[in-house]
């Protein structure tokens, strides 16, 4: 499908990206998958390439570059079905935080590291006992003169093994539900900080998954980004971003699904014929590239609308339910046609298959994107 969203500027960079990608990202995956982690050296590679938070201004460290360009990378990796390094986290939720409500030393000390990839930053909201509900949190901030005292304990969290740093979300009032949640910086290097186990998951499995305990853990009241008590608004406002980069993914997941499995089904031999041949293969493929096509147009638009900061929370909820319940759609359907190759890791759609369970439930689950929508739906008068 012909798109109009980016410029011809966008196309070099991602030439570049690609590149990239093919020769520093690939050959290397299936490494990263058993060994569960990506090694320190692929973000400083990366942080050389330019790849990561391009959109930061250039007295951060970065580019000064437009959010597409962000886009790109997003896409060149999922195009090419690298599910790790956690990129993503790092750059579309840590940096924009601290870029939005961090202090001036925050920003120079941490922004331009995360630009160079010599540091790495994780975002720890949900604990074993509060995932959607993020409001029942229970890791506790607890004023001291200019510190706060923290403990608690976050899990599932995304480069929880590699990171440098973690935006931790937290009760500074235990009384006040939402409005009680701060967002505060902790740096790994601080005493009272330790990390769980690396989780073992079903997919996603190149990227370092965490648990992180925090006891007795001393932090400067100036780590805290933005006001105390509004650290739930800053998640929400925040989580349009996230959840649309998830859109953007699977959209791109579920056009190179297509394209491996046309590929495949026209090599492959069965009755006379090939597995392109059969009505059924092609009509599968047909609807599925129908609603694919339907749902880039969208998702393009939802972009548009976010570089002229426009996005609704409730446009990035339908954009990341229905694009993700497509991406799952699409890759189960297309494994079939693989037969038992498609069982097999070594195929880009296995791993697919594995990797796209998580889009309906990590970012919010399916379900709470539909309760944000019916919550606007239902609000309106009249
Ligand atoms: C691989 C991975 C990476 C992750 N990375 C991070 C990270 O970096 N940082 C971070 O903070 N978290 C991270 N998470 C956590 C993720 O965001 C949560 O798992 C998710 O928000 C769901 O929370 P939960 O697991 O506690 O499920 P629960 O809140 O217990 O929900 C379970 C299920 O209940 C149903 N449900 C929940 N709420 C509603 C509702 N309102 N209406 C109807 N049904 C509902 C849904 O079916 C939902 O899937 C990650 C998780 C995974 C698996």
């Amino acid at each position: 499908m012909q798109r109009n969203i980016f410029s011809s500027e966008h196309e070099i960079f991602r030439d570049s990206v690609k590149r990239f990608v093919n020769e520093e990202l690939v050959p290397h995956h299936h490494e990263w998958e058993t060994a569960r982690r990506v090694p320190r050296e692929v973000w400083l590679k990366a942080g050389a390439a330019k790849i990561l938070c391009c959109d930061l201004p250039e007295e951060c460290g970065g580019a000064g570059a437009d959010w597409l360009y962000n886009v790109v990378v997003i896409e060149e990796l999922a195009y090419a079905g690298m599910s790790a390094p956690g990129f993503m986290v790092h750059s579309e939720m840590v940096a924009p935080y601290i870029l939005t409500w961090g202090n001036e030393e925050l920003k120079q000390k941490w922004l331009p590291l995360m630009v160079s990839g010599d540091a790495i930053g994780a975002v720890a909201m949900t604990e074993p006992g509060a995932g959607s509900d993020l409001k029942e949190m229970r890791t506790r901030a607890e004023r001291e003169g200019d510190d706060y005292v923290i403990d608690g304990q976050k899990t599932y969290i995304s480069n929880g093994q590699n990171c440098d740093f973690i935006l931790l979300a937290c009760k500074t009032d235990k009384d006040a539900g939402a409005k009680g949640i701060s967002i505060v910086l902790i740096e790994a290097n601080r005493e009272g900080f330790a990390r769980g186990r690396n989780l073992e998951k079903i997919g996603l499995k190149g990227q370092d998954t965490s648990e992180l305990f925090f006891e007795h853990l001393r932090v400067p009241v100036a780590n805290r980004l933005g006001a105390e008590g509004q650290g739930f608004k800053m998640l929400m406002s925040k989580l349009a971003q996230e959840r649309l980069t998830q859109a953007i993914r699977s959209i791109c997941v579920a056009e190179a699904a297509i394209n491996w499995t046309v590929d495949y089904t026209k090599d492959r031999k069965a009755f006379g014929g090939t597995i392109a041949d059969f009505q059924n293969t092609q009509f599968v493929l047909a609807q599925l590239s129908a609603e694919t096509t339907a749902l880039r147009v969208f998702t393009d638009w939802c972009i548009e609308k976010h570089l002229r900061q426009e996005l609704t929370p409730v446009e990035a909820a339908k954009a990341k339910l229905l694009v993700t319940d497509l991406h799952c759609k699409v890759v189960d359907q297309c494994l079939q046609f693989f037969g038992g190759y498609g069982y097999m890791n070594e195929y880009p759609i296995a791993r697919a298959y594995i990797d796209a369970r998580i889009t309906r439930i990590a970012g919010g689950a399916a379900e709470v994107m539909k309760q944000i929508i019916a919550r606007d739906l239902f609000s309106r008068a009249g």
